[in-house]
């Protein structure tokens, strides 16, 4: 199915950059040579940086910005650190240009879940939360005979404070089980409880406990009452749970399908609602496209037009593509973007690296994905990042791993490399292969 492998090309797409946690500046937003996972491409990382600023300043809107550069130069990674600079709280969402062509959705509908979700909505809600220490824990399961069913009544430590959850809440805890004694805080508007002290105990543990009613000594205890919860969740989130034709389990399985714009304008009245009000606020997050010459012109005009929108993120596309044709047109243009598009983008050129930098981003993807590498075997793996590609060498970290453990070695050495380089080819010796072997393959 299409959904699963978006999913997973997202999970590949970020997997790759897990050693990335910022753009590796200074205070004054001077890159440093290597730092947060960051190695070189110095004027690349310093333009990000100044992209940073204005976005925090609020400065960038209606504004895009493309990075251009050979493959595997780090335009990604990039996008990423600028992403992890703005918070955690930001929603960053990675796409290819192409999966927005597939059967179940629209181009347009592909372009509008990918931009929705990547804004956060940072909603403050006014709930009652208690605070306090379980010092009473009563089990009634004579009502409906079923152990992980009946009525769970907790005492806090002021004893005023009864709290009594339903069945439903009863099913829903069993992955978080309260004991007497635990310290917990409950959201009165929706019985959810959440753990603050002790570890969480098992279902068994909680059916262990017998129909009884257990007491546990604590000492003084205090309750205290918060007012404000803050969460965010993407606009995209708020679509899915809204639209009755998919409801919230499509947020699991990731099969939204199409959501009907009036959905979507619904949302939007009742979020500028809440922003008007002072319960939400908007956190614009980072779409990245990549690959994106791979969309066409329709999209293109698509993405003009959203960028001038209220609850526009911060666009970033990234293209290895020279003067090309932009698809479903006959005109060739500057990395097959339309000019009205280009017009609007801030252009970010990366270059490519030399050994050394090549041997740093080596080594760190090599710790971070905690293998050994000998120096002999790190020097060969830099030799072939020069002349294939840094994502091929990289590849070959963990595929010269598992050949190290075959011969029960926790250290990657130069025969290992050797092999998996045998074993798997990069482009260009595959290109040769098929052009060598030609007649055995349909044209
Ligand atoms: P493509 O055009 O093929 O999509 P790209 O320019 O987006 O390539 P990346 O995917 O960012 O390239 O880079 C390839 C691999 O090298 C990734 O694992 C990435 O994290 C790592 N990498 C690239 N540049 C850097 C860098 N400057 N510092 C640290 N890691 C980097």
């Amino acid at each position: 199915m299409s959904i699963q492998s978006k999913d997973l090309n997202g999970l590949s797409l970020i997997a790759a950059h897990s050693h990335i946690s910022g753009l590796g500046l200074d205070e004054n937003l001077k890159p440093k040579e290597a730092a947060e996972g960051m190695v070189g491409q110095i004027k690349a990382r310093k333009a990000a940086g100044v992209i940073l600023k204005m976005i925090q300043a609020g400065k960038i809107a209606g504004r895009a910005v493309l990075i251009a550069g050979p493959p595997s130069t780090g335009k990604t990674a990039i996008a990423m650190g600028l992403s992890q600079s703005l918070g955690s709280e930001v929603p960053f969402t990675a796409i290819a240009g192409s999966e927005v062509f597939s059967l179940e959705l629209s181009k347009t509908e592909s372009l509008i879940q990918a931009f929705r979700k990547s804004i956060g909505i940072r909603i403050k809600e006014e709930t009652e939360i208690i605070e306090g220490e379980v010092v009473e824990i009563q089990i009634d399961r004579s009502i409906t005979g079923g152990h992980k069913q009946g009525k769970l009544t907790i005492k806090t430590t002021d004893m005023e404070t009864i709290y009594e959850l339903g069945n439903k809440m009863i099913e829903g805890l069993t992955k978080e089980k309260v004991l007497a004694g635990d310290v917990i805080s409950i959201d009165k508007a929706s019985g959810k409880i959440t753990k603050l002290g002790k570890s969480f105990t098992r279902a068994r543990d909680y059916d262990a406990m017998g129909p009884e009613t257990k007491f546990v000594q604590c000492p003084e205890g205090e309750l205290q009452k918060r007012k404000e919860v803050v969460h965010t969740v993407s606009l995209h989130e708020i679509d899915v749970i809204n639209s009755r034709q998919q409801g919230f389990l499509a947020l699991f399985s990731g099969d939204t399908g199409e959501i009907r714009s009036e959905v979507r304008d619904q949302i939007n009245t009742k979020v500028a609602e809440w922003k008007e009000e002072g319960k939400a606020e908007i956190v614009p997050g980072v779409l990245f496209i990549d690959e994106v010459h791979m969309l066409d012109i329709e999209c293109f005009s698509f993405i003009n037009r959203a960028l001038e929108d209220d609850f526009a993120p911060i666009v970033i596309m990234a293209t290895n593509r020279g003067i090309s044709k932009t698809r479903g047109t006959n005109y060739k243009s500057p990395h097959g973007l339309p000019v009205d598009l280009l017009d609007r983008s801030i252009i970010i050129h990366t270059t490519g690296y030399n050994a050394d930098e090549i041997r740093t981003i080596l080594s760190t993807r090599a710790n971070e994905e905690e293998v050994e590498l000998t120096g002999d075997a790190l020097a060969l793996l830099t030799k072939i990042g020069q002349e294939t590609s840094l994502r091929y060498a990289s590849n070959l970290i963990s595929v010269s791993q598992q050949i190290a453990l075959k011969r029960r070695s926790n250290n990657v050495d130069l025969p290992d490399i050797k092999r998996g380089y045998m074993l798997f080819l990069d482009s260009d010796r595959s290109v040769q292969y098929l052009q060598e072997n030609s007649d055995q393959f349909i044209d």
